[in-house]
């Protein structure tokens, strides 16, 4: 005969609570059990105000193992945050509207960002940026190179794994496509990121940064057709932000040789 509930001992009723909680994988919440337990009896909390805290140990463990898959997967090359990134450097650089942009609206209308302008100038650091922001608020975030996808895209096609493949890129909230036109992309590689941006096209947002003037795009891609077609899905909804000031990289680089010359200098005369 099976005790009744009512007779049932607290020493298996909290081993019966325990089991639940584990075959419902709260396994945090049944590791801190106890505790809760202990801790209810202690500050004579009312039964609300111990499932309650129960449940927020499962809650937060859940949260921040989600939010360390969303971080591996994003891949994001550096932990820049927009703190970092110095607006006097780069007085071109429209603070108000990079401002906006982190505030992530541009997410919620699929809207695009393009990064324009020469090497060092912060194009790599402001998109790393606004892709921790996006992953901090919860969002799915990718990152990768021009190259890299390309790459990816033409291997997919040779091992039969093209739909998986466009399929992966078309997932992330936020895709951030680094480095365009810095190297010559593999063959067929234009027309891949042009999948890619076609399939995200008025879905979720992608970032892309460029060196190419978008007025050159048409000879830096060798298929003008692809290039115009890529350009008017991008540029249907987007801000464009074009950064022509100095290299940022070169700052250090720059004062170390006007040194060097004024040493020079100061030996000659
Ligand atoms: P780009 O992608 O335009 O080539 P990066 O974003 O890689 O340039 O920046 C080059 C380096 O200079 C990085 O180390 C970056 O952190 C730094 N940097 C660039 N612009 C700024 C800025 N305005 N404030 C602080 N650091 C900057
Ligand atoms: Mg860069």
């Amino acid at each position: 005969m099976t005790t009744p509930p009512m007779q049932m001992s607290e020493a298996r009723r909290f081993q019966q609570l325990r089991g639940h909680l584990s075959y419902l994988k709260l396994n945090d919440a049944a590791e801190a059990l106890n505790r809760v337990l202990d801790q209810a009896r202690h500050e004579r909390m009312s039964i609300t105000a111990a499932l309650e805290r129960l449940l927020e140990v499962e809650v937060e463990a859940t949260e921040s193992r989600r939010r360390a898959a969303r971080e591996r997967f994003a891949c994001l090359p550096e932990p820049w945050m927009l703190s970092d990134f110095d607006f006097a450097a780069q007085p071109g650089v429209d603070e108000k509207l990079i401002r906006d942009l982190a505030t992530l609206r541009f997410l919620d209308d699929a809207s695009n960002v393009l990064f324009v302008g020469p090497p060092g100038v912060g194009k790599t650091m402001l998109s790393v940026a606004l892709g921790r922001a996006a992953v901090d608020a919860g969002h799915r975030v990718y990152f990768t190179t021009a190259v890299e996808l390309a790459n990816k895209c033409r291997k997919a096609a040779i091992e039969g794994r093209w739909k998986t493949c466009m399929r992966f890129f078309a997932g992330p909230k936020l895709l951030i496509v680094d480095e365009l036109g810095y190297l010559p992309l593999p063959e067929d590689g234009a027309s891949a990121l042009f999948q890619v941006i076609n399939q995200r096209y008025l879905k979720s947002s992608t970032i892309l940064t460029t060196n190419v003037g978008i007025a050159d795009w048409a000879g830096a891609f060798g298929d003008a057709t692809v290039a115009a077609a890529m350009l008017d899905r991008l540029l249907h909804r987007a801000a464009v932000v074009g950064i022509d000031g100095p290299s940022y990289r070169l700052r250090g680089h720059q004062t170390q040789a006007d040194n060097l010359r004024k040493g020079v200098n100061a030996r000659v005369s």
